[in-house]
């Protein structure tokens, strides 16, 4: 399937000279969703893997359903101030601007094998923070999957060799 023909590259947003990808146009199309879902797993199907953390909120759409998927667990890596128990938290910055996120303390045991999954790689920033945090708690980091990676903004040497996969690139 051409995944590209489903993306909605939207001009100037949040901030002009970013073209966005909008992928609220792939998640509203049933038979497509479910398709970029599958595909995913089947490039991580070879992992070992026991959990999925997704950042907020795109992360979620992305990371839930492939745990699901995989029958591994998920776990929300969310902005700071929304998880209700006891966090650890790490600051990033972003393609546009900067934040904050966070993970329950006891969300991981120690070695368990983590893939974190997002809908795009752009800076590398959110993943990078999202990697720290994982590894914070105890976490292995196994691998990272997005559905979309931006090439020409090198997030991937955020990764440290973590291996990594994208099911479209731009
Ligand atoms: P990074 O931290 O790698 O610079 O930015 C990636 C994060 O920002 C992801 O969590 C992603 O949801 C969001 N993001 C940045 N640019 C875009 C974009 O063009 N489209 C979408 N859907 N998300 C983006």
């Amino acid at each position: 399937m051409d995944f590209k023909k489903h993306v909605r590259v939207i001009e100037d947003f949040p901030q002009e000279g970013i073209h966005f990808k909008d992928i609220t146009t792939i998640l509203k199309n049933g038979p497509v969703y479910r398709e970029v879902i599958e595909s995913m797993r089947q490039m991580v199907k070879h992992l070992d893997v026991d959990l999925i953390a997704g950042p907020e909120a795109r992360g979620f759409v992305v990371g839930a359903p492939l745990a699901y998927a995989m029958g591994a667990g998920f776990l929300p890596i969310r902005k700071s101030g929304k998880l209700p128990g006891e966090t650890i938290e790490a600051s990033y910055s972003l393609e546009y601007g900067k934040d904050k996120l966070a993970m329950h303390k006891d969300a991981i045991q120690p070695g368990q094998k983590v893939l974190i999954a997002d809908d795009l790689l752009a800076t590398g920033g959110t993943i990078a923070t999202s990697i720290d945090l994982v590894k914070q708690l105890g976490g292995e980091v196994v691998g990272a999957a997005f559905m979309i990676e931006l090439t020409y903004l090198n997030g991937k040497e955020k990764l440290n060799g973590i291996e990594n996969f994208s099911l479209m690139k731009y």
